[in-house]
Order: C-alpha cells, then structure tokens, then sequence
C-alpha cells in the first residue's frame, strides 16, 4: 500500500511522533526503490509538488491542530520538509551519479593492450629514383615538362622522324585505342611508348634555349618477364641551344651517372640507332653489382645498358622549324632512360616484377 497522509485528530507528543515516523520511513522506502529518471520525477512530484504532494497535505496537520500544538506540530512539520527535501535532492544525486558512473565505465580505456601500429609509409622506389634522377639534371639547370600518355600519332611518331611505315615503328609495339581507323593517322589516338612527345609538345611551346627533363608512364606491348613490363617510366631530357656538341651530351650523361651511383663510376658510349637521333649511341656504366669484373647481372662483360641518347636529327627540328629552331643555326642532343632500369641497378634488384607486385615486405624494405 502507497503511503498516504493520515488525517491527525491526536496532537499529543507521542501520535505526532508516530505520524512523523511514518512519514520519514515512507519517503526513505520509496526513495531507495527509484531506478530511473522518469521514477525520479514521479518521487519528487509525489512528495514535493505544490498542489498536491505528501507535503502539501502534511501542511494540513497545522490548521487542524488545536492552539496549544501548533507550535510543537509546526516544529515537527519543518523537520519533515527539510527531511523529504534532502532525500529527494539525494536521490537525484544518486541517479546522475549512477549514470556519470556507467558513462565512466563504458569509456573506460585498458592501457596495458597494445597500441594501434600505423605502419610508415615509404616512396616508391621507382618513384624515389626518378626524383632522385629529377633532381640530378635540375641541379644542372633542366627544368621538368610532362605530356600526356595517351598521344596522337603525330607526336609519338611523324614528328619524332618515324614517317608512316618506318620499320622502326616496328620495335615498339604499340598499344592503340580503339576505333580510330576512320581518323588520319597523325590523328589516332595510342598510349605513348616512350615520353619523347613531350619533347615537340616544349619546342612548340618554348623557343630555344630549351634544358628539360620529362619523366613519365609510358606503355609498350612487350609480354611480362624479368626484365620488361608493358607499363614502365622513362626519363628523357633534351638540351637544345646554339654550339651544342656531342661532348656536351658525355659530359652531361657522365655527370649524371656518377652524381646517380657514386663518382667511380665509368660511362661508355656506343653506336647505336635512333629514328630522332643522329649520331645516336647506347649508354653503359661500369657494372654497379660487381665493380666492372663481371657478374650475372652484366653477363660477365662487366658493363650495363642503361640509356639510349644522341644529337637531335635536323628532321626532328624541321618539325618545329616555324617555333625559332632552324636546324642550320641551333643543335641539340636528347637522351632516354628508363627508371625502373636504374632503380633495378641502384639497389640490387634482379626482377622487374617485383616493382609492381605491390609486396608490402618488398616495399617496406624502402621505408
Ligand atoms: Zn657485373
């Protein structure tokens, strides 16, 4: 049964502290049974509200007692209000605490489990080659252009001295977009096989003097094996100017192969072929693996292949002939390399593959 506030007809000393008793006991006992906020509200209501709570019709013991109680009833009556007031603020306390308690425990942190490892993350190494490459050419005053990698045909190859039918198209097996056949070809659409497009896209854009390196994505349709990938970078420079010789491009070259791998590296140049170039040579550096003895990685010759280069052919210039680069007046040389090569030389690595497998133990080696 609720508690309910009895009507006092006895004010005497002992009936008043039994209807006080029964009071204070009633409010301590529903006070410990309140379990949440909504039971908070009714308890406060029940006891405190001004219209009709338990203190309010207690209040009423004072009008009915006679003259001679009421000061001991009113004595009593601000004992029990004071009383009913602190457990109702106590209870409230209580529950806020509870809550702040669970809010601790759900946010609680064990500091003796592990931490979250983030592993660091490493450039690339072909990535870290080029700009290492990048960086060498800049010092000697090249500026870096880019270009596209899907090309026209022009750019890949007519202005680059491969005239249609060439049969050095033929090396470059060339990955082609489809349905394009009812273009001109200067106007189909390829992935560029190697970044010497770029190297017309500057000339039309910039008179000469021109020093620049393009690095870049290029695509060839080779099969997969240690040595060749149909996706590879190459870094290619051109240097045009007046009075430019071809010991401008071995001292150049040699320059750059020693700031690369370390100064007691040799350079060799042989003859070579190029459509774009003439003369045009191969570049290789004493073998880095085994010193210039003699190794598998060099075939036991002691030397490396690392770069095509040559003097721009005049041809190439008749392109270009109307943006200031008369062939009887400048002259140029060019070279290309590809990155994956010289990352493969600088630190040791036998396969091409595993450049691009992505082998978080094979990268973080670089980290
Ligand atoms: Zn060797």
């Amino acid at each position: 049964m609720p508690y309910t506030v009895p009507k006092l007809e006895d004010f005497s000393p002992a009936a008043l502290d039994q209807a006080v008793q029964d009071l204070l006991s009633a409010v301590r006992q529903e006070a410990s049974a309140v379990s949440g906020e909504n039971d908070a509200r009714e308890f406060r209501d029940r006891w405190m509200a001004r219209k009709n709570g338990i203190l309010t019709q207690a209040s009423g013991w004072l009008k009915t007692a006679p003259a001679d109680a009421k000061r001991a009833v009113g004595q009593r009556f601000d004992e029990i209000k004071t009383r009913v007031e602190a457990t109702v603020e106590a209870t409230q306390q209580r529950l806020q605490g509870g809550s702040a308690a669970a809010a601790l425990e759900s946010e609680r942190v064990d500091v003796t489990l592990p931490g979250i490892r983030r592993p660091l993350g490493a450039e690339h190494p072909v990535i870290r080659t080029l700009n290492e490459t990048v960086a060498v050419f800049r010092a000697m005053g090249y500026s870096v252009a880019e270009g596209p990698e899907v090309e026209t045909d022009y750019y890949n190859f007519e202005a680059l001295n491969f005239p249609p039918n060439h049969p050095a198209r033929d090396t470059q097996d060339t990955l082609v977009i489809a349905d394009q056949d009812n273009k001109p070809l200067r106007d189909r659409l390829l992935l560029r096989t190697h970044t010497s497009p770029v190297q017309i896209r500057t000339m039309e854009q910039i008179r000469p003097p021109v020093r620049i390196v393009c690095p870049g994505k290029v695509h060839r349709r080779d099969a997969t094996d240690a040595s060749h990938s149909p996706v590879f970078h190459q870094i290619e420079g051109l240097a045009v100017d007046t009075n430019i010789t071809f010991s401008d491009l071995k001292g150049t070259l040699d320059h750059a192969m020693k700031a690369l791998f370390g100064s007691s590296v040799k350079t060799r140049f042989f003859p070579s072929f190029f459509p774009f170039t003439e003369p045009s040579a191969d570049v290789a550096i004493s073998c880095i693996i085994c010193g210039g003895k003699g190794c598998r990685t060099c075939k036991q010759t002691g030397w490396v292949e690392l770069m095509g280069c040559g003097m721009v052919d005049p041809n190439v210039f008749g392109f270009v002939k109307d943006h200031g680069y008369d062939p009887a007046r400048i002259s140029g040389f060019a070279f290309g390399m590809g990155v994956e090569r010289l990352a493969m030389m600088k630190y040791g690595i036998d396969d091409i593959q595993m450049l691009f497998q992505g082998d978080v133990r094979f990268l973080e080696q670089f980290a």
